[in-house]
């Protein structure tokens, strides 16, 4: 399996062949296909895998395919995660795969002063990865829509219920149209994460590693 195989723009493969990426990971030849075909994935997996890129490199596909990065730009897909360093990881690696595609990615994250992030949301982005906190936040302050967003992924979901994130994403989940696309990740599935998968994803496919 190549990546030329699963059908990817070519402004992808290229930024995939700068990374030095060969051949997908197993979470990605499993992912990217199901996601590309627009449906809702629960992925059971651990950070390691290549699972940002799993989720990362059929969002950026899918954004192409439908209006492009043109036109006054919105937020259209958000990835929300529980640590700062995360968080930088997950806006790095749009940073990488997006490069010759002309969509635009932030990172939000609490601890910091917010100016330099609204400044950034200012300038219009199309991808937005961001801690829960913050978030909110920003959203409270009417920085931030979430009207416009059409592909929707909890990553570290477990993380994200030991740290105390629970109201944070049932907020966050009222704010969110209902059409969408969810992707929700989860190194383990214990009751309430199992219980959290249901009220996100619609019609899912399950991809384990
Ligand atoms: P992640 O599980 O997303 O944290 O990714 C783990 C590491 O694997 C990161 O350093 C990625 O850059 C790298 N990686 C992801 N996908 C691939 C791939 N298909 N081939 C080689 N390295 C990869």
């Amino acid at each position: 399996m190549t990546f030329k195989q699963l059908g990817l723009d070519e402004s992808i493969l290229k930024a995939l062949q700068d990374q030095g990426y060969e051949n997908p990971t197993p979470i990605q030849a499993q992912s990217i296909p199901v996601l590309l075909k627009g449906k809702d994935l629960l992925g059971v997996a651990q950070t390691g895998t290549g699972k940002t890129a799993a989720f990362s490199i059929p969002i950026l596909q899918q954004l192409l395919d439908g209006d492009g990065p043109r036109g006054k730009r919105k937020i259209r897909a958000l990835v929300v995660t529980p640590t700062r360093e995360l968080a930088i990881q997950i806006d790095e690696n749009f940073t990488a795969y997006s490069k010759y595609t002309g969509i635009k990615n932030t990172v939000i994250f609490g601890g910091v002063k917010q100016t330099k992030q609204v400044y950034a949301l200012h300038q219009g982005v199309d991808v937005l990865v961001a801690t829960p906190g913050r978030l909110l936040d920003l959203i409270n302050q009417r920085y931030i829509s979430l009207a416009d967003v059409e592909y929707f992924v909890l990553d570290e979901a477990d993380q994200m219920l030991d740290m105390g994130f629970i109201h944070d994403i049932k907020k966050l989940l009222k704010l969110l149209p209902n059409q969408r696309q969810s992707l929700f990740f989860s190194a383990t599935m214990p009751q309430a994460i199992v219980k959290l998968s249901r009220e996100i994803l619609g019609d899912f496919e399950r991809v384990t590693i």
